[in-house]
């Protein structure tokens, strides 16, 4: 039977066809199951979707082969496995990336007009939006492509509207003023997550301001403020001072004249002022700092906003109305020193922030938003996690939670986007009330006028992504009829996502999903407790992937590894082993090449491995010995009395495959991945291999060299090792297949040669393992190896030609000698062994090798070409005194050696000390030569 595999690995050809035989028979889809199928535990995942507008970088391949990972191991495992794709519209990233593209046009958003401009970011998404799907297909990702979804899905927006429903009529949303941080690029109010704070060097201002006496005339005194802003001062409503500061006693109750405007504004005492902080006085602009605003909401101030949604000057900021919020501060700074109220201008570093997307610098500033009061839902999210109904891995990412949790603001979830779910609000022109609904009002809930308007404002994306482990499975919409999904797959099990996202996106799926899961019943009609509610049993947060030298990567560093490239240069089976050999809880990954190549040498031992497999398989055909398929796909087994080497690899498969669960069961897929790699090169490969050939022992010539009695002695002896080598090899396949799913996929076809137990080897079961091995065999396996080692090693020493065969004697242990006894045939193939001598000791002048177990030698008498080592040894003898000449030169400089490193000069010291030993050495071997 022709086992079909092309002599050489060459990963992209298999990779890019199974990638497409996956997807186009939909092998990872799980459908709704149906009410009379067999129960079955589900593990599910939610993919964390990336943003529409991405492109797979590293971080993505890292996470999502962690995912895949853990997911074919619990499908094969028996599970109902679950991955859920899908993208994100975010919101402020592709409303930037079209309004780009229109720029180039020469167009504007505002020149298209809200709706022709959200239907063009529609046609965008079409043309651009499943790119990051279509690279995750190519990886081999075993997700379920039949529930693919989009964040603006009409199922999904359903859910986003009702959820906004729900929380207005429980007065869980409301409007209000608030400072919120302004990109005035964007025009859109960002949360502080979206804020990126940098130390930036800038100046401290202080400005005189003149006090006014009782008469309502300035008294020539005046009071000085600083501040890092000093364009906010057309918005200033008053001046604060510490009520105990002894400097501005005799201010208290007065009134002082904003410079430059001329507004009276008054002295305010708050405890809250730093009487430490610049001169202990500070100007109150309650429109344009969250501080300032809290100020103003305990003293009544008024709020001025003097800045439009662009950062310029607005009407309310008189003369300088119309100026770009810097050039009003210039212009400021020098009309306050032309009028004399300028005081002091030091340099002063503090911490700015800046828009996440676009970089421009935020500007604080009060607006109307829409909140999530987030009181009530941040208690019952914070209780799932105390309870330990989330665990969250690693444990430290606990206590960052609950920190945030502790000190969590309301959500504002209002942008001033076009792209994104508008806010179903609707305000009402007559009665200024406003209609919140599930269908679109005609009318106003209040006064039934038909003059209502709907709220400009988008929802914040997060808002959205945080239902999805509700909404993906029908929420709102669970009704009696149309609950199996909810039913089988919420809550999920198991989130695996970046740090970054922590308080985005995690925090929110649990207060969302803690909220509206526990109105829906669970399947046998009671009520759902919080432990039923969450969203997910256990999030894992992964570490973060770095270049080779633990930097991170960035694009202005140019260190960026594209994983499209680096797989097209190794293929994807060698990327994943590489990122999972790495990757444990806490702990960065160090990306590095040299890694990567070496696991393609792996798959490439492997690959070689199956083709030698095949050969013997066809091999052992032709004489009638076939391998029954029926003994295939399950845990391989060896009988008490088969061969020793049968009953070890059985044994160290068994125990393998118990630590590779255990491991992934901890998410330590850095054991998991060397606990195979060890197995299946050096247990598999480098000794059952070299032995099974031993017990197969097929004639160099063909079948017909062989007799007919022959064949008959040794049939039931090969067909024992050819279904031992076959049954190990097929279930290590399996082992290997969710970190290696494509070679494993290639091969394991090639195996059934066309006629597989089933589609593919992903649906097949993991190999469990089994404690309780057969530890004698690993025990007597580990003296021969040892031994062999250990000849191996001697034979090196005393310069013993490759292919040579000597006799050895050995010291050991009658117990033990037995195992050599009865494997000496091992020992005389795998270490070149033609007598095996049994000693009580080792015979004086050999050299031998111990261990605690026994004592080897090996009998070996050089035969030497004289004159050819006599050649050897002075040309080498030659070459040591050239090299430590200039060893000695260099060591010798005095210039040098003051100016080199101390670990250079260290280094060469020791080169030279070991170039004198090596000479020492050779002088004596020559010395010892016999004359000619
Ligand atoms: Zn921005
Ligand atoms: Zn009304």
């Amino acid at each position: 039977m022709p086992h079909d595999l092309p002599k050489t690995y060459d990963p992209t050809a298999i990779e890019d066809h199974w990638a497409e035989y996956w997807v186009r028979e939909k092998l990872f889809a799980q459908p709704t199951p149906s009410p009379d199928a067999p129960a079955q535990e589900s593990f599910t995942i939610l993919l964390p979707p990336p943003n529409v507008t991405g492109q797979l970088h590293m971080g993505h391949m890292f996470e999502q082969s962690e995912i895949d990972i853990l997911i074919r191991w619990r499908r094969m495992s028996g599970r109902r496995a679950l991955w859920v794709p899908g993208t994100d519209h975010a919101g402020i990233a592709t409303q930037m990336m079209v309004e780009r593209q229109l720029a180039t046009e020469g167009k504007s958003r505002q020149q298209l007009g809200r709706e022709a401009f959200v239907e063009r970011v529609w046609q965008w998404r079409r043309h651009y939006g499943g790119a990051i799907l279509d690279q995750m297909k190519r990886l081999g990702a075993s997700v379920d492509w039949q529930r693919e979804y989009f964040t603006m899905d009409e199922n999904l927006s359903v859910a986003v509207r009702e959820a906004f429903v729900r929380l207005y009529e429980q007065k869980l949303i409301y409007r209000g003023s608030y400072i919120v941080n302004w990109c005035p690029r964007c025009q859109t109010a960002i949360s502080d997550l979206e804020v990126v704070h940098e130390e930036h060097k800038g100046h401290l201002w202080e400005i005189r301001y003149p006090v006014i006496g009782d008469d309502g005339k300035d008294t020539g005194e005046f009071l000085t403020v600083a501040t890092t802003r000093p364009e906010t001062l057309l918005g200033d409503a008053a001046v604060a001072v510490h009520p105990e500061d002894d400097r501005y006693l005799h201010l208290h109750g007065k009134k002082l004249r904003l410079p430059l405007v001329g507004r009276e504004i008054p002295v305010v005492l708050d405890e809250w002022v730093s009487r430490d902080f610049g001169t202990g006085a500070v100007k109150v602009t309650p429109a344009h700092d969250p501080n300032d605003f809290a100020i103003g909401e305990r003293h009544h101030l008024p709020s001025i906003n003097i800045m439009d949604d662009t950062g310029h000057i607005n009407a309310d900021g008189g003369a300088y109305a119309g100026l770009d919020r810097y050039v009003a501060r210039k212009k400021i700074v020098a009309d306050l020193e032309e009028q004399g109220l300028l005081g002091e201008i030091k340099d002063y570093t503090n911490s700015v922030g800046h828009c996440d997307r676009c970089k421009t610098v935020v500007e604080p500033r009060l607006s109307s938003q829409w909140f999530v009061k987030i009181q009530p839902l941040a208690d019952k999210a914070k209780e799932a996690v105390r309870q330990k109904y989330i665990h969250i891995t690693p444990e430290m990412y606990e206590k960052t939670y609950f920190e945030w949790m502790d000190n969590i603001h309301d959500w504002c979830i209002s942008r001033q986007l076009w792209w994104g779910h508008r806010i179903p609000a609707w305000h009402c022109a007559e009665c200024h009330q406003i209609t919140v609904a599930r269908e679109d009002p005609t009318a106003c809930a209040h006064c039934g006028s038909k003059k209502i308007t709907q709220e400009t404002d988008v929802l914040d994306t997060w808002f959205s992504s945080g239902l999805l482990p509700v909404s993906v499975f029908g929420w709102p919409k669970v009704t009696a009829e149309n609950r199996a999904d909810f039913d089988a797959f919420y809550p999920t099990n198991l989130l695996i996502t970046g740090f970054d996202i922590l308080f985005f996106w995690v925090a929110r799926m649990i207060m969302f999903g803690c909220w509206f899961a526990a109105d829906v019943p669970m399947p046998d009609g009671s009520k759902r407790t919080l432990k039923d509610s969450v969203p997910f049993r256990e999030v894992y947060i992964h570490a973060l992937i770095r270049d080779a030298n633990r930097e991170k990567m960035s694009k202005t560093k140019g260190n960026v590894v594209d994983p499209i490239e680096i797989v097209k240069q190794y293929g994807t089976d060698a990327v994943r082993f590489t990122l999972a050999s790495m990757a444990s809880p806490g702990t960065d990954i160090a990306f590095n090449v040299a890694r990567t190549e070496g696991y393609r040498a792996f798959a490439n031992k492997i690959w070689n491995a199956a083709r030698f497999l095949f050969m013997n398989v066809d091999r052992a055909a032709e004489i009638g010995i076939t391998v029954d398929p029926a003994t295939l796909g399950k845990m391989p087994a060896a009988a008490e009395d088969a061969p020793l080497e049968a009953r070890w690899i059985v044994a160290e498969f068994n125990s393998t495959a118990a630590k590779v669960n255990a491991s992934l069961e901890n998410y330590r897929y850095d054991d998991a991945a060397n606990t195979i790699y060890q197995f299946f090169w050096g247990s598999f490969c480098d000794w059952y291999l070299e032995i099974v050939k031993l017990r197969l022992d097929f004639p160099m010539d063909g079948p017909e060299s062989e007799s007919a009695s022959q064949q008959a002695s040794k049939h039931a002896g090969r067909q024992a090792a050819l279904t031992t080598l076959v049954q190990v090899f097929e279930a290590s396949l399996r082992l290997l297949s969710p970190f290696m799913p494509f070679l494993t996929e290639e091969i394991w076809h090639a195996l059934y040669d066309g006629n597989p137990p089933a589609k593919s080897i992903a649906l097949t079961s993991y190999p469990t393992g089994d404690e309780h091995f057969d530890d004698i065999a690993l025990i007597d396996m580990g003296v021969l190896q040892s031994l062999i080692t250990e000849i191996r090693a001697l034979r090196k020493e005393s310069g013993v030609e490759e292919k040579a065969s000597t006799p050895i004697e050995v010291r050991i242990d009658a117990a033990d000698r037995s195992i050599i006894e009865k494997n000496r045939n091992i020992i005389e193939r795998l270490a070149r062994v033609d007598d095996i001598r049994f000693v009580s000791a080792i015979s004086e002048g050999l050299s031998k090798h111990s261990t605690f177990k026994f004592d080897v030698a090996v009998i070996y008498e050089r035969t030497i070409d004289v004159p050819a080592e006599r050649a050897r040894l002075t040309r080498d003898i030659a070459k040591y005194e050239k090299g430590l000449a200039a060893a000695d030169r260099q060591l010798g400089n005095e210039g040098f050696l003051a100016k080199a490193p101390a670990k250079i000069v260290e280094g060469l010291k020791k080169q030279q000390a070991e170039t004198r030993l090596l000479l020492d050495k050779a002088q004596a071997a020559l010395k010892a030569l016999p004359p000619e």
